[in-house]
């Protein structure tokens, strides 16, 4: 966003017009360099906060204990940083001195990896004291100093080098391995929500199956998992199936990995709370594993005779979709085509589906029930074109149990296409049957 580089400009420039030092630092000089998006921009600079405030109309204190103001700039923000150095840290995790620091360089040593510990000032200028682009160039994340000691400080590190080696593709250095495995017994200091936020990145990111194999790798897992005893892929092709084109997404990559696991929608959900993520991404995700393994049952238990009774299916799969909700249908149906997809091209051994035609079959029945769920005109009771109180009114009865009853089994009706979502044809319907 040129437009976000020329207001950060302004701000560096500001700062320089008043004798201070000013840069953009961290995540926005890496990703300028490799070419991605940026889409925030830090600014590192001498200035102490309050003389930040001072120079700027614009100011939000936002983290100020550690030196940080949001400074407004046109329609962009910018955290500004003032240049600092951390010490003495608690617990494999948070410094528990923050001092600042008159030169860049100092601040630029703290920071986790050489990718991310360069600053840019005005004019183009590249500060680079430790290699930064050169690792870029050669796909590889590295501590700044020590690997070990890096992550004595701070144990999130660890699961930090995985995620960026996850979402970039590179490689970590043989000496942030060793360190890597050798501590990854600290990472149960850290709060498990910032384990998550990482983990969430991997999960959403281009690369999940890396991300995983280097979690499973380092033995990272058994820091942070919960009392699952099998976290070994049962379904290989529901994991691969994760960096299917068609999947995309948290809750369709985790009930991907969570299938995949042949962990069951019971104890996925306790995982997922475990694991922190938020109620929402928890219930959307169980509820999908919760229809894939109730429509899975159906399909299994089905007798060859009841497979041929193409009615009997339907009414099954209605049914279902108005149990759960048309958003759950169409996430399921995008990860089943891409699952059937990859099952289809797999040149490893997928037992989950025992034979091809067994594949041929589930193809087809796939086409099937996609035509019923776009054919569906009603998914809950107020769709329906009568409401319960018509009900009432049309028949004079007193409400009670019998109504909930009447309207559902309405819903399921005109779903089927046994009836028709009108308001007199349901009227006359309710007069059959109540009297
Ligand atoms: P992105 O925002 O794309 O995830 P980022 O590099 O901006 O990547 P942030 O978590 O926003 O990551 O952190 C900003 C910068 O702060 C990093 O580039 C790095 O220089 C520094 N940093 C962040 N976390 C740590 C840490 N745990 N230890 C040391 N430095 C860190
Ligand atoms: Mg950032």
């Amino acid at each position: 966003d040129p437009l976000m580089y020329r207001q950060g400009e302004a701000v560096l420039h500001i700062l320089i017009a008043h004798d201070f030092e000013a840069y953009f630092v961290g995540g926005c000089v890496r990703d300028e360099i490799m070419g991605r998006e940026v889409h925030d921009m830090d600014i590192a600079t001498s200035a102490r906060p309050d003389q930040v405030i001072e120079l700027f109309d614009r100011t939000v204190p936002t983290g100020i204990q550690h030196g940080t103001v949001m400074v407004l700039m046109g329609d962009y923000s910018f955290e500004v940083t003032t240049f600092r150095k951390e010490s003495d840290y608690e617990d494999h995790r948070r410094p528990s001195r923050v001092e600042f620091v008159d030169a860049i360089i100092e601040d630029l040593q703290r920071r986790d990896f050489t990718m991310n510990a360069m600053a840019l000032g005005m004019e183009g200028r590249l500060i680079d004291p430790f290699g930064g682009r050169e690792d870029i160039a050669a796909g590889l994340i590295r501590c700044v100093g020590q690997a070990g000691e890096r992550f004595e400080e701070d144990a999130l590190r660890m699961i930090r080098a995985i995620r960026f080696a996850s979402v970039f593709g590179f490689r970590p250095v043989k000496s942030l391995w060793r360190a890597l495995v050798a501590g990854r017994g600290m990472l149960s200091f850290i709060a498990m929500e910032r384990i998550r936020a990482e983990f969430e990145r991997v999960i959403e990111g281009p690369r999940p199956l890396r991300g995983l194999a280097l979690i499973q790798r380092s033995g990272m897992i058994n820091e942070v998992k919960y009392p699952v005893s099998y976290l070994e892929p049962i379904r290989e092709s529901y994991i691969r199936t994760m960096e299917n084109p068609l999947v995309s997404g948290l809750v369709k990559r985790l009930y991907l990995l969570l299938r995949g696991l042949n962990i069951h929608a019971e104890e996925a959900e306790e995982l997922m709370r475990h694991w922190t993520f938020s109620n929402l991404i928890v219930e959307r995700t169980t509820k999908l594993i919760r229809f894939d393994e109730q429509w899975l049952d159906r399909l299994y238990t089905l007798s060859p005779a009841d497979q041929e009774d193409v009615q009997k299916w339907r009414h099954t799969w209605i049914l279902l979709e108005l149990a759960y909700g048309s958003d759950t249908v169409v996430d399921w149906l995008e990860c089943y085509q891409a699952l059937l997809q990859e099952a289809a091209q797999a040149s490893y051994p997928v037992p989950e589906w025992k034979q091809l035609a067994e594949l041929d079959f589930l193809n087809r029945l796939l086409d099937q029930v996609r035509e019923w769920h776009e054919g569906m005109t009603v998914y809950e009771l107020r769709d329906l074109a009568i409401a319960g109180s018509d009900v009432i009114q049309c028949t004079g009865k007193k409400g009670g149990p019998w109504l909930g009853q009447l309207m559902k089994q309405m819903l399921e009706s005109v779903a089927m296409g046994e009836l028709v979502n009108e308001r007199e044809a349901l009227l006359e319907h309710v007069k059959d049957v109540v009297n």
